[in-house]
């Protein structure tokens, strides 16, 4: 047996093997069932003075999953969301399942993106917001079967003018309108689908290791195991109200809030998309009790000149993820408001955790590097450090993270040869470098896969190089992430030119941002006359990750 086997994280936890307390692996429909059932008039959903709940929003999810079946959407179809956090989002998820289809979530500000993620999760139809669809996302849609538009006013009565300033009262788009869809299937059930725990949930488009992004399918199992140890590990119960600081359509947002809200029954308070003023002003109106996002939201907050520790008087537990939480942080803001802030790890293909820091503990920092633990395993979780053979390694040994458990995704969609070398036998290798000390706290250290985390908004390197080679004076490119105090790393493209051509570092992130979701675009463009490469023509990453941080 081997020290991994005998899990010292469970006792670290205050847990033990022989006393845990499974939680459901089951379909997300019927943990939804349960908490309707046990909390009918509690409120489910609330956004900017708009509210529902469960009992209404299950009939919401219910009306539009009629629209859907009578246009032909049933078992097996992807739905794709391209929205931000509103009420439509969670509807129609559950429309979808209920139907026992599958959600694809989309990041809001994707471009060129959607063509091959529309294509290699066949997406049939698409919920998106009339002024999406009619800026940028029409031109994606021609080989949909059906776009059901939203319009940014259909929900909420005080919508702030920070945040819906700019939106236009309407645009026509000649698509089904969600809204009165929803009004004219009022009253229409439908059967629900029988979904086992097994059954594909969401794909979620995630780099593995390298390489374009791959969808990976999400199982029901993932979701109800983890969103029920978010409700338990962090104390959420239905009384309680979760503020959505992550964007929904990401990972973290996903499962940390939205079927965390589904698992315990405390009501989701949306907010469009995170504004630091807006997000403060929510906090005073709704006081909720719980909320996770990423570490620049807490930094964001504690700079606004509204800040004040009484709004995070309620907060039972303020949570980070998708990137590093400096200490710093930590500390400033328990300083100023009063709270600690807890971190979850994970990947989108563990279903956004497989790590975290229990509630009412304290991550401990390591005294070599300054870091902090990013958590205790989660106690479904098996979490192995293994050498470049994969040997398991010891306490206090740098490795890559492998994870295993419920939480792990089983392949990614198509992707055989992506599933073989990302999850052999089931067990996933994160790319993620780091240790984990004799108590079972897991410390990152590195990455062995090119991923650029700004903000926790994922880069793909080959992504944005491709885009890079897509203008006609760039000979060679090559993207690299450099530390950047405020967002983890940024964004720096280096290229070479084609003999006797010229182009401005303004018209190259001008091409990228026309092309790719604005947060992928360089944050600088380095024109130099060669690119590092060994002898056989591979683009040292490191070196040149090495320089950009040295500002060469
Ligand atoms: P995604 O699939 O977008 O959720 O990205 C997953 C990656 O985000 C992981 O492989 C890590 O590199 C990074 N990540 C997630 N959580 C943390 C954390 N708490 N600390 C540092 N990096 C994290």
């Amino acid at each position: 047996m081997s020290w991994f086997d005998e899990r010292p994280w469970l006792a670290t936890a205050g847990k033990s093997l022989d006393t845990l307390v499974p939680v459901p692996e089951t379909s997300m429909l019927e943990v939804l069932t349960r908490t309707v059932a046990a909390h009918p008039e509690r409120p489910a959903l609330e956004y900017f003075g708009w509210s529902a709940t469960w009992e209404e929003f299950d009939r919401l999810t219910d009306a539009f999953a009629a629209y859907l079946q009578d246009q032909g959407f049933g078992r097996g179809d992807r739905l794709g969301i391209y929205l931000q956090n509103v009420p439509h989002y969670a509807i129609a998820t559950f429309a979808a399942w209920k139907l026992g289809g599958v959600v694809v979530p989309l990041n809001p500000m994707y471009k060129d993106e959607l063509v091959h993620v529309f294509e290699d999760a066949s997406v049939r139809a698409l919920v998106v917001s009339s002024a999406a669809y009619a800026s940028r996302v029409k031109p994606f849609t021609a080989g949909l079967d059906l776009v059901v538009t939203t319009g940014e006013r259909d929900f909420g009565t005080d919508l702030p003018e920070a945040v819906f300033g700019s939106f236009p009262e309407e645009i026509a788009t000649g698509c089904p309108d969600f809204r009165t869809v929803l009004e004219e299937y009022s009253g229409r059930t439908v059967e629900p689908a029988v979904l086992t725990a097994d059954d594909a949930a969401l794909i979620g488009f995630t780099s593995g290791t390298s390489g374009r992004s791959k969808g990976a399918a999400v199982l029901h199992r993932g979701l109800s195991s983890n969103a029920g140890l978010v409700a338990r590990n962090q104390g959420l119960t239905a009384d309680m109200r979760i503020f959505t600081l992550a964007p929904v359509f990401h990972i973290t947002g996903f499962v940390a809030q939205f079927m965390a809200s589904i698992a315990s029954g405390a009501g989701l308070v949306m907010n469009y998309r995170f504004e630091t003023g807006t997000a403060l002003a929510l906090f005073r109106q709704y006081g909720p009790q719980y909320m996770a996002g990423p570490a620049t939201a807490y930094m964001a907050l504690l700079a606004h000149p509204d800040f004040g520790p009484e709004v995070f008087a309620p907060f039972i537990s303020t949570m980070s993820g998708g990137a590093a939480l400096p200490q710093a942080i930590v500390e400033r803001f328990e300083a100023k408001a009063d709270r600690y802030i807890g971190q979850g790890y994970g990947l989108t293909e563990t279903t956004a955790q497989c790590a975290a820091v229990p509630r009412g503990l304290r991550a401990p920092v390591d005294p070599d590097s300054g870091n902090l633990s990013c958590g205790l395993p989660l106690e479904t979780a098996m979490i192995r450090i293994r050498d470049e053979d994969g040997t398991e390694l010891g306490p206090n040994e740098v490795g890559e993270i492998c994870v295993s458990g419920p939480m792990v995704v089983k392949e990614y969609i198509g992707n055989p040869e992506a599933t073989a070398e990302n999850i052999p036998g089931g067990e996933l290798r994160t790319g993620d470098v780091g240790f984990m000390d004799p108590e079972g706290w897991l410390f990152i250290v590195d990455r062995k896969k090119d991923m650029i985390n700004a903000s926790g908004f994922k880069v793909w390197p080959r992504e944005v190089e491709d885009t890079l080679y897509g203008i006609p004076e760039v000979l060679e490119a090559a993207v690299v992430g450099v530390p950047d105090e405020y967002r983890g790393e940024s964004v720096v493209a280096y290229i070479t030119l084609r003999e006797g051509q010229e182009i401005t570092p303004e018209a190259v992130v001008a091409h990228c941002r026309a092309h790719l979701a604005a947060y992928k675009a360089p944050h600088e463009v380095r024109i130099v006359d060669a690119l590092p490469k060994t002898a056989s023509g591979k683009i040292l990453r490191r070196e040149m990750r090495e320089a950009a941080a040295a500002g060469r």
